[in-house]
C-alpha cells in the first residue's frame, strides 16, 4: 500500500503542531511558532484559553451529546444571544462552515418555494468565492480547482465578477432566488466588498423580492472589529453563514436568518445529528462571553490598526516584494509583487522565521492572528516579516 492512511488531499507542510499556548504553537520537535494563521481564522482566543478550556471540560463531564429530538436549553440560550447580537431572528447550528452555507442555500430556496415562487432557485454568486467543500458549496463557486472531477454539480448558480454590481444585476431573471456573497472574500485574497456593491445588492433584493445571503464564515464573529462584517456597510442580510471563530477551535457553525427568510424551514425540513449539541453550545457560549466583554471588539480594531500601520511603515524598506495591504481589523492581507509567490513566501516565513501565515488568492499573504494578540506580538510579527522579506529577496537574487 502506498496510499497514506490519512487521505492525502492536503499538501501538508513539515510543521507538526502538538501543543498550543496563547499566540504560539509548538511542533513535535519542540520548535516554536508565532501563530498568525490561527487555524485559518478559527482560534479567535488563541490556544488553550482558560475560559474555553474550562467550559468544554465541565460540559464534557456534565452532558456531551443528546439528540435534537430532545429539548435543548443549551441551544436555545446560545441562539437567543446570537439573535440579540445580530440581524437574525433564528439560528440553526451546524458543525462546520460548509454546512452553514448548505443550510443557507436550502433556506433561500425553501423561502421562495413556500412564498409562491418555486421557480426562484438560482443564487447569483461571485468569482473567486469560497464557500466550502460540500457539493452545494463547490457548486456555488466557479473555481475549477475545487470542482473538476466532481460533476455533475448542483444546478442553480450563476456567477458574476466580485464587486461588479452591474454584472450581478444583469444576471437577475425570474429564476433568481438571491445573491450569496462573502462580505470580505477570504480564500480569494482578502478582498472586501465595496460599500456600493453590497448596498446595491441589498437594494436589488428589496426591489425584486430576492434574498441576500452573506457568507461570514471567515470574516464574521469579531474578526474585523465588529461582531459581523456587514456592520461596516450599513446593511443587513436576510441569511448569513457563520463558523470558524464562533467555536474558537471547537467545530461549530451557524446559519442565521430573519423570520421572513426562514419561513420555509419548518419541522422536518432540515437537521443534523450533532449540530448544536451541548458540548458545542458550551464552547460557543464561552467564546461569546469573551467577545461581548466591554472593550473586546475595540481591542480587535486597535490591534488591526496597529498591524496595518506597522506593516505599511515597513513596506518602503521591502518594496521589491510587498505591494500593499488590504482587509479590515484582524482580517488582514499583504499583497505581494509579481516577483514573489505568496505560497513560497508563506513557506519561507514558516520554515525559516517561525511565523505562521496563510497564502490566499491574488498573491496575498493572509494574516489572521488570534483576536487576543497584544502589541508585543505585532512587534514580533513585524520583525519576523521584515527579516523574512530580506532573506527571501536575497535568496531570489542569488538564485
Ligand atoms: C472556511 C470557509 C468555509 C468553509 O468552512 P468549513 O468549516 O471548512 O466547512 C465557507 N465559507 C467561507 C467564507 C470560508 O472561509
Amino acid at each position: 500500500m502506498s496510499t497514506p492512511a490519512l487521505m492525502p488531499v492536503y499538501p501538508r507542510c513539515g510543521v507538526r503542531p502538538v501543543r498550543g499556548e496563547g499566540v504560539y504553537l509548538y511542533g513535535e520537535d519542540g520548535a516554536q511558532y508565532l501563530d498568525f494563521a490561527a487555524g485559518i481564522a478559527v482560534n479567535a482566543l488563541g490556544h488553550g484559553h482558560p475560559a474555553l478550556v474550562k467550559a468544554i471540560a465541565e460540559q464534557a463531564a456534565t452532558l456531551m451529546h443528546v439528540s435534537n429530538l430532545y429539548g435543548s436549553p443549551q441551544g436555545e440560550h446560545l441562539a437567543q444571544r446570537i439573535v440579540e447580537s445580530s440581524f437574525a431572528d433564528t439560528v440553526f447550528f451546524t458543525n462546520s462552515g460548509t454546512e452553514a452555507v448548505e443550510c443557507a442555500i436550502k433556506t433561500a430556496r425553501r423561502y421562495h418555494f413556500v412564498t409562491g415562487n418555486p421557480q426562484r432557485t438560482t443564487l447569483i454568486t461571485f468569482n473567486n468565492a469560497f464557500h466550502g467543500r460540500t457539493m452545494g458549496a463547490i457548486s456555488a463557486t466557479n473555481q475549477p480547482k475545487m470542482r473538476d472531477g466532481f460533476e455533475p454539480l448542483l444546478p442553480g448558480f450563476a456567477y458574476a465578477p466580485f464587486n461588479d454590481l452591474e454584472a450581478a444585476l444583469a444576471l437577475i431573471d425570474d429564476t433568481t432566488a438571491g445573491f450569496m456573497v462573502e462580505t470580505i472574500q477570504g480564500e480569494g485574497g482578502v478582498s472586501a466588498a465595496t460599500p456600493e456593491f453590497l448596498q446595491g445588492l441589498r437594494k436589488a433584493c428589496d426591489e425584486h423580492g430576492l434574498l441576500l445571503v452573506l457568507d461570514e464564515v471567515q470574516c464574521g464573529y469579531g474578526r474585523t472589529g465588529k461582531m459581523w462584517a456587514y456592520e461596516h456597510y450599513g446593511i443587513t442580510p436576510d441569511i448569513l453563514s457563520s463558523a470558524k471563530g464562533i467555536g474558537g477551535g471547537f467545530p461549530l457553525g451557524a446559519c442565521l436568518a430573519t423570520e421572513e427568510a426562514a419561513k420555509g424551514m419548518v419541522f422536518g425540513t432540515h437537521g443534523s445529528t450533532y449540530g448544536g449539541n451541548p458540548l458545542a453550545m458550551a464552547a460557543g457560549e464561552a467564546i461569546l462571553d469573551v467577545m461581548l466583554e466591554p472593550g473586546f471588539l475595540e481591542h480587535v480594531t486597535a490591534m488591526g490598526e496597529r498591524l496595518r500601520t506597522s506593516v505599511e511603515q515597513m513596506i518602503p524598506n521591502h518594496d521589491q516584494i510587498f505591494e500593499g495591504v488590504r482587509g479590515k481589523g484582524l482580517m488582514f492581507g499583504i499583497k505581494l509583487k509579481d516577483s514573489a509567490v505568496a505560497r513560497d513566501f508563506v513557506a519561507h516565513l514558516r520554515d525559516h522565521h517561525g511565523l505562521l501565515t496563510v497564502a490566499a488568492g491574488e498573491n496575498v499573504v493572509r494574516v489572521l492572528p488570534p483576536l487576543v494578540i497584544e502589541e508585543a506580538h505585532i512587534a514580533e510579527f513585524v520583525q519576523k516579516l521584515s527579516d523574512g522579506a530580506r532573506a527571501y529577496t536575497a535568496m531570489a537574487v542569488a538564485a
